[in-house]
């Protein structure tokens, strides 16, 4: 097959690749949204797809000489070598609807997307510089949650990151949580839930434990669409379903009733 075309993997079509990328990365047949880079991710949500890119210099150690079937720090190599970036967050500044907004991207190529101790500093120092410009924040979160090769000092992240955000909040400063499929352990359990506004894309993963985990713990069959974001919205777990066609025009509209501004 030549690389113009591929196969979308929920409906099975053979697609022209030009159209699903005109298309948001939204196949044009079924609406499933294919997974985007956290650079793809900034640049569709900024006004033009302009936007500075901050904190790109913090790159990862391996405190605990972390060995599962690889050594962390040959896995943390390989993925920035896969990925070109030095971490699975990228942050970026710029504006939406020309309002300055800061924003922190997860990269679900990079390690799934998993929060170790620098992709916890990078979210905490995205949430500070909004505080210092008086500026909204927005995270779009698309992981596997806390990275387990760096122990407790990834869970620590979870309180440093809502932290941050309590600051924001404190200043009267929004925070919007955008969950991309999928969004889970300790991402779920701390930053993506805090949002002012919780809104997901259709039919993304949102949960804690995954659904085999609980069958086994709880010995019973989970409901159809457990922990897909339309089964979350029903049962007041998250705030609005948001296809992705529409998210950007929906959070300028969202950025400008919290602030108050006319349109
Ligand atoms: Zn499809």
């Amino acid at each position: 097959m030549s690389s113009l075309w591929t196969r979308c993997n929920n409906c099975q079509r053979i697609l022209y690749k030009e159209d699903i990328l005109d298309n948001h990365s939204v196949c044009p047949a079924c609406a499933f949204h294919f997974r985007l880079s956290a650079s793809e991710r900034l640049a569709m949500l900024y006004d033009d797809g302009q936007f500075d890119v901050l904190d790109h210099e913090i790159r990862p150690l391996d405190p605990l000489k972390f060995v599962d079937n690889q050594p962390y720090d040959k896995r943390l190599a390989d993925n920035q070598k896969k990925t070109s970036l030095p971490e699975a967050v990228v942050n970026g500044a710029g504006k939406m609807g020309g309002i300055r907004v800061v924003i922190s991207a997860l990269d679900f190529a990079f390690m799934g997307g998993s929060m170790g101790s620098v992709v916890g500093e990078k979210i905490a120092r995205a949430a500070e510089r909004a505080l210092a410009e008086k500026a909204p924040f927005i995270i779009v979160s698309c992981s596997g949650g806390a990275r387990m090769q760096e122990g407790a000092l990834s869970l620590m992240q979870m309180a440093k990151t809502s932290a941050a955000l309590g600051r924001l909040e404190r200043a009267g400063l929004p925070f919007f949580s955008i969950l991309a499929d999928p969004t889970t352990g300790g991402v779920t359990a701390s930053f993506a839930m805090l949002g002012n506004l919780n809104i997901a894309e259709p039919n993304a993963l949102i949960g804690f434990a995954g659904p085999r985990v609980i069958e086994q713990t709880i010995k019973e069959k989970l409901p159809k669409g457990f922990q897909r974001t339309e089964f979350l919205l029903k049962h007041g777990m998250i705030d609005d379903v948001v296809p992705r066609k529409n998210l950007r025009s929906y959070i300028i509209r969202a950025l400008r009733l919290y602030l108050n501004k006319s349109a």
